[in-house]
């Protein structure tokens, strides 16, 4: 998808802030052996271990990542762009697990009902397909669950980051049984060979949901259990009874953090009419201004390029299409002079008046683009907005003093996350599931009813004699 160039059955590796190769990677040929693999692994590894045993090596894998992290952080800058800063928060977050495991822990323990058991059971061989946007992250959030559950797993990273998937998949396997947790290298042929391998018995996926709906169709002749983290437009209400300084805080930081590259990137941004010139004055003068364009290893740059320079076409396709149609460019940065050629900047962008048929409006933009659309204020038209106007369902934010408007507002908005004065992932607690509604994904994980998932209940009836 991002037009990565494969030479003689290698992924050629590149920086997008530089252009620079890194390395060029072989892609995996022997993908029905690998599965093959994970298939005799698995029996031992569900049958003789316990969930307890099993968390306590997920343990040991997470401190040798965590071990590491000064070489995995540049690594993910170098393979995908995100500012060091954020790529150390991203090496951070998924080593710091206690509580984490605790919840992993108690889902996967025996239920007793009178003379019936409820036992959760390992389903096999489960794959894992990830993103390029969280390159570690994506992978641990399904890989820890399934493991700890008593599957065997392959991991197919991003063909954009196959390094960073490498180094968390083999930092991780050191600790654990031979073939318990593999890579698998390549672009979507390969993971699609995965998938629709009879011996696969579950796929989890983070992506885009147009590659959602391929993986179904092909899982689906073999009825085969699926998780599906798809994409997003996520929609802000900002009513006028707004803190608006906070308001254009959050919706300027969340439009553009990892360059607008988030699957719960801020993409709609629905300003009450009241307020909408003064909001709109404060996102394009106060906050996007601070917001410096070029390479990420650079500490005083916040937005990094984006992945490639495919998605930077996309971007630009997006923005110049709601130009075209009658939105307003209220801001617009530099990027880098002396940007190398195959680097990917795009400059942080402000945009009013965006509207239903423009681009940006109807599709995931994915870049680091604040786009603001007026509305009249009525909390009717705020909830209508925002779930008739996407097929997404993936976060949400409303922003208002009004402590009942909010409540309601959020009860009524279809989507998995929403933050009320506050940008919901940054705040969620470690209990809760993350989940996509409508199209932004297909069962869920995280917390206790997204651990379950990834294992299936069995009842086992014992009446006394
Ligand atoms: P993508 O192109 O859909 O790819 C996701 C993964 O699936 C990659 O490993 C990809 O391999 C693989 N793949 C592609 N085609 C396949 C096929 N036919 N069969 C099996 N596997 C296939 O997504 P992306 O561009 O990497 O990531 C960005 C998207 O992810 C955005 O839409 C974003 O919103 C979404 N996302 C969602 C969440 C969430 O929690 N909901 C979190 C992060 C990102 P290649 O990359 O090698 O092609």
């Amino acid at each position: 998808v991002q037009g990565i160039p494969i030479q003689d059955g290698c992924i050629l590796n590149k920086n997008p802030a530089t252009g620079e190769l890194i390395s060029k990677v072989p892609i995996t040929t022997n993908v029905e052996e690998i599965v093959e693999k994970a298939h005799d692994a698995f029996l031992p590894w569900s049958t003789t271990t316990s969930a307890q045993e099993r968390i306590e090596l997920l343990k040991k894998g997470l401190e040798e990542i965590k071990s590491i992290s000064t070489e995995l952080a540049p690594l993910i800058t170098q393979e995908m762009g995100k500012p060091l800063l954020e790529a150390q928060g991203e090496v951070e977050g998924v080593a710091d697990k206690d509580e984490y495991f605790q919840i992993l822990q108690d889902a996967l323990q025996p239920i007793q009902h009178n003379s019936s058991t409820v036992i959760r059971q390992a389903l096999g061989v489960v794959v894992i397909l990830s993103p390029w946007n969280f390159p570690a992250d994506e992978i641990l959030l399904l890989a820890l669950p399934a493991l700890a559950s008593g599957n065997t797993v392959i991991v197919k990273p991003s063909e954009v980051t196959p390094e960073t998937g490498r180094m968390v998949v083999e930092s991780m396997a050191k600790y654990l049984p031979t073939n318990v947790l593999q890579v698998a290298q390549g672009d979507g042929s390969v993971g699609a060979a995965l998938v629709g391998n009879t011996s696969v018995k579950m796929v989890c996926m983070t992506g885009s949901s147009a590659t959602g709906k391929k993986i179904l169709s092909t899982a689906a002749p073999q009825l085969k259990r699926c998780v599906l983290e798809l994409g997003g437009k996520d929609p802000m209400i900002v009513f006028d009874s707004a803190d608006l300084e906070k308001a254009a805080h959050d919706a300027v930081a969340y439009s553009l953090s990892n360059s607008g590259q988030v699957c719960c990137s801020i993409e709609r941004i629905y300003v009450a009419d009241a307020v909408h010139d003064e909001f709109c004055k404060v996102v394009s003068e106060k906050f996007a201004p601070n917001f410096k364009v070029g390479n990420g290893m650079e500490m005083e740059n916040l937005v990094g390029p984006l992945v490639s320079t495919t998605q930077k076409e996309h971007v630009e396709a997006h923005v110049q299409d709601a130009i075209d149609k009658g939105a307003e460019l209220l801001y617009q940065s530099s990027v880098p002079e002396d940007a190398p050629e195959g680097s990917s900047f795009f400059p942080v962008t402000v945009l009013s008046n965006v509207q239903r048929g423009m681009r940006l409006y109807d599709e995931e933009t994915f870049g680091p683009v604040v786009a603001l659309t007026r509305f009249s204020g009525q909390e009717r038209e705020a909830i209508d907005l925002a779930n008739n106007d996407s097929p997404y369902g993936l976060g949400s934010a409303v922003y208002t003093k009004d402590e009942e408007l909010a409540q309601r507002v959020a009860t009524q908005i279809q989507a998995g996350q929403v933050g009320i004065n506050c940008y919901a992932l940054d705040h969620m607690d470690v209990a809760c599931p993350w989940v996509g509604h409508k199209e932004s994904g297909f069962g869920f994980h995280s917390g206790r009813q997204g651990f379950e998932n990834f294992s299936l209940p069995k009842t086992i009836v014992n009446v006394p004699k």
